[in-house]
């Protein structure tokens, strides 16, 4: 319940009824996503300085920053290349320089020789002693020390001062008093969590008494640090919850479970379905014949045969007379995936159509053209498909691959592409990143998720060992007997840069070395800088078993599929992350022979660096690696960040606020079913009005 109050509510208090918010200060603080009082309040610090500590003058160092407590020795106002006021201060242990750009006339004068003041600032090496430029000061007779708790530092943005953030945060917290900042989370749910009610958590996070845990608060582990985290993320659940409610409020396309079309593509395949693609595909064909949106994630292992159950259910769409969409994040895996459809549909009279940006305009039309009239039913692509001119006759279903690399927005923007005013086409998204499940269950709220967990049989685990790249003679001796015993060979290289350019170096290198020690072998490259019909051509070779050995940048790590190679060497493997390094190793172990992954690296390795090696050499499996690399690395690297739009969380971070997550969905489903009010005000608290697509109210 919300009781109804006389007191003004925080959040429809302007910011700039705060004293020395003006309208050209609004702006700037509109800018750190500041609009009224209570944005102010959750806008934390980041770290904390304990001021109460005096450092000696004699002992500091350029760089640090310290609080003095010193005597003016002499003021003066020089005029170098700018007029500036030089104040000269010593403690007993040494002299320092205060140097002003911008001054007042009552500020000279208040520099007399002997007047005793405190500063605070960061030390700078100065043409003749130390100095600090412009520094926080406090005169002994305008009251003693500088601060008395543990000084905040906030986020901050250009022409807004750590001195403003904190007047406004000193002004937003005694606003507390008298006005309502409503708790909506019910007392009742936290009784076991031994975390504060909001405002007590709000306090203690701006201004921590003296002897708080800084640690614990600068870390998140203070309970009220993870007070506020708690409700971050489940204000975000109830987002990505609502989503859904809201998509599902739509109508979809009726897509029969029979199709004849599906048949005959089944019977085509030189395999039968493991049970588990059959579950999975059966989970999917469920949803689309109820004429509800379906909203599904499946997740599956590199390996574990994605593909054609995406395929298998677009069949179904295109028999109900639907277009399918099937995009994928990049180029190369796109063009796998036509590749793929084409020679499973076309053999049945389904043409596939294709829409990359790399299109000369005049192909890009006519492909647009013939999705718009509904002549292609299947179509494959990049990002490309979700631009504005690309409209669909009829789409019934969108397939996402790969779908770590898209964001909830553009998973939103697909889920638009193909809706007329009440019908949503259906969505199936693929990853072959394996998310824990509470993970998912935060960052994947909107969607229902179904997990390939089998792989075809007579896969056999890659066997993975790592080596010292000193070692590299001895690795080429292994590559030489896998070709002559008919297989293939991956040599990836990697740099630590993002720069294509020095990849591709590197990448030459080790074909010149590998040409040298093998002339009898056929040596591939493909690296980034190459044009893609160059890519694709060599990957083709290789596919054709036309190369013995591919030497490759990263580029090969998304979904590329060629089940004859059995062993993979990757270069500087410590710089890798470990679903990468997963990926990478998951385009060996295809087929039916014995793999191996040989991990290069320079020595020595680095504590982490150890971790991941150890971790690949002890198990192959995805999820197991996926729930490391988020201990090791946190939630936005596992899932592919920036664009998740899950990295624009303020306070928590799933990584470290993992063990919560369980209480996220408990509270969230809670509220979701009794709370609409609650629910209502922690979306606009922590979404806010502008993201109206993501979870607006
Ligand atoms: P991923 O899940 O990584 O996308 P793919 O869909 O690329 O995996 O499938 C990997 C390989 O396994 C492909 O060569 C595919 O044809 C093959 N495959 C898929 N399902 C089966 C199965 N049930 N039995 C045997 N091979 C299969
Ligand atoms: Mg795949």
């Amino acid at each position: 319940m919300v009781t109804t109050t006389q007191r003004p509510a925080l959040d429809s208090l302007p910011i700039t009824k705060l004293k020395g918010v003006g309208a050209a200060v609004a702006e700037k603080l509109a800018a750190l996503g500041l609009h009224n009082v209570q944005d102010v309040l959750f806008h934390l610090p980041f770290r904390y300085q304990d001021r109460t500590k005096l450092a000696k003058v004699g002992t500091l160092r350029p760089g640090s920053e310290a609080v003095i407590s010193v005597e003016v020795v002499m003021a003066d106002v020089v005029f170098r290349k700018r007029r500036s006021l030089m104040v000269r201060v010593n403690d007993g242990t040494g002299s320092l320089m205060l140097r002003f750009f911008h001054f007042s006339q009552k500020q000279v004068q208040q520099f007399t020789p002997g007047a005793r003041l405190q500063c605070f600032g960061e030390v700078r090496r100065g043409p003749s002693m130390l100095e600090m430029v412009h520094p926080e000061y406090r005169l002994q007779s305008q009251g003693a020390a500088l601060e008395d708790t543990l000084t905040p530092f906030y986020p901050t943005t250009e022409g807004v001062q750590q001195p403003t953030l904190r007047k406004l945060t000193d002004q937003a917290l005694s606003l507390l008093d008298g006005h309502t900042l409503v708790d909506w989370i019910p007392a009742d749910q936290l009784a076991q969590s031994n975390m504060p009610d909001l405002v007590s958590a709000l306090k203690m996070v701006h201004r921590p008494t003296q002897g708080s845990d800084v640690e614990a608060l600068m870390s998140g582990m203070h309970p009220a640090h993870r007070r506020l985290a708690l409700e971050e993320l489940i204000a975000h659940r109830l987002g990505l919850r609502l989503l859904r409610v809201q998509a599902q409020q739509n109508q979809a396309p009726v897509i029969p479970s029979i199709s004849e079309l599906a048949g005959q593509l089944q019977a085509s395949l030189s395999f039968t379905l493991t049970s588990a693609q059959q579950r999975v595909l059966n989970e999917v064909l469920s949803n689309m014949e109820t004429g509800e949106p379906m909203l599904r994630l499946v997740q599956g292992d590199v390996g574990a045969g994605k593909t054609i159950v995406a395929a298998l259910a677009a069949a179904h769409a295109v028999s109900a007379g639907y277009q399918v969409a099937l995009m994928a994040p990049t180029e190369i895996l796109a063009e796998q995936h036509l590749l793929n459809f084409s020679e499973w549909f076309e053999p049945l009279g389904v043409n596939v159509g294709w829409l990359s940006g790399k299109l000369t305009a005049a192909k890009r039309r006519d492909a647009i053209e013939s999705v718009a009239m509904g002549h292609q039913r299947i179509v494959v692509g990049t990002h490309a498909l979700f631009q504005n001119d690309v409209e669909f006759k009829n789409l019934g279903l969108a397939i996402i691959d790969e779908q770590h690399r898209f964001g909830v927005h553009q998973r939103m923007a697909l889920r638009n592409k193909g809706a007329t005013e009440a019908t949503l086409p259906h969505q199936l998204i693929m990853t072959a990143t394996p998310i824990p499940r509470t993970l998912a269950m935060t960052a994947y709220a909107d969607l229902d998720c179904s997990i390939i967990d089998e792989l075809p049989p007579g896969r056999k685990p890659v066997q993975t060992v790592a080596m010292e790249s000193a070692r590299r003679g001895e690795v080429v001796v292994g590559v030489e007997k896998a070709i002559a015993a008919g297989r293939q060979v991956y040599w990836v290289c990697t740099l630590i840069e993002e720069s294509e350019s020095l990849q591709a170096e590197a990448a030459e290198d080790a074909v010149a070395m590998l040409t040298e020690l093998l002339p009898d072998r056929r040596i591939g490259l493909v690296h980034g800088r190459m044009k893609s019909r160059e890519k694709d051509t060599i990957m083709q070779q290789f596919k054709a078993r036309e190369l013995d050995a591919l030497v490759a940048t990263t580029v090969i790590e998304v979904g590329v599929d060629v089940p004859n190679a059995s062993l993979m060497i990757i270069e500087n493997a410590e710089r890798l992350g470990l679903s990468q390094l997963h990926q990478l190793r998951g385009r060996v172990g295809r087929g039916s022979a014995q793999s191996s992954c040989v991990l290069l690296y320079q020595a020595p390795l680095s504590q982490n660096a150890k971790e991941r090696i150890s971790i690949m050499r002890k198990t192959n499996d995805g999820f197991v690696i996926a729930q490391k690399d988020l201990e090791i690395r946190g939630a936005g690297e596992v899932l592919g960040t920036r664009q998740t739009g899950l990295a624009e969380f303020r306070i928590a971070e799933l990584g470290r606020d993992s063990d919560m997550l369980d209480t996220v969905s408990d509270i969230g489903d809670f509220l979701l079913d009794n709370k609409p009010v609650n629910v209502k005000g922690l979306i606009r608290r922590w979404i806010g009005e502008e993201r109206k697509d993501y979870g607006g109210v």
